[in-house]
């Protein structure tokens, strides 16, 4: 009887599913929060307040709102 090699039983970790994040938007302007969706497909570059309705603009070098004036910054799509 020769010993067969044993194959190491190798999980295959699946990648998190592609949930909805939701985080708070904090308007620098007026001081306003409002919880919004971060889409995941892309990034979102102007958005327009609620309460004072002014659209929002990333900070240079950064790529979305929710980098600039998220709680928390965009997926990692995104390099910021
Ligand atoms: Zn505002």
């Amino acid at each position: 009887m020769s010993g067969s090699d044993v194959e190491p039983l190798v999980l295959v970790k699946q990648r998190t599913p592609p949930v909805p994040l939701e985080t708070r938007l904090t308007c620098p302007v007026c001081g306003a929060s409002a919880v919004e969706t971060i889409p995941t497909d892309r990034c979102l570059y102007f958005y327009e307040c609620q309460s004072c309705h002014t659209v929002l603009k990333p900070k240079p070098g950064q790529c979305c709102v929710f980098c600039s004036y998220g709680e928390t910054p965009c997926p990692s799509a995104c390099e910021c």
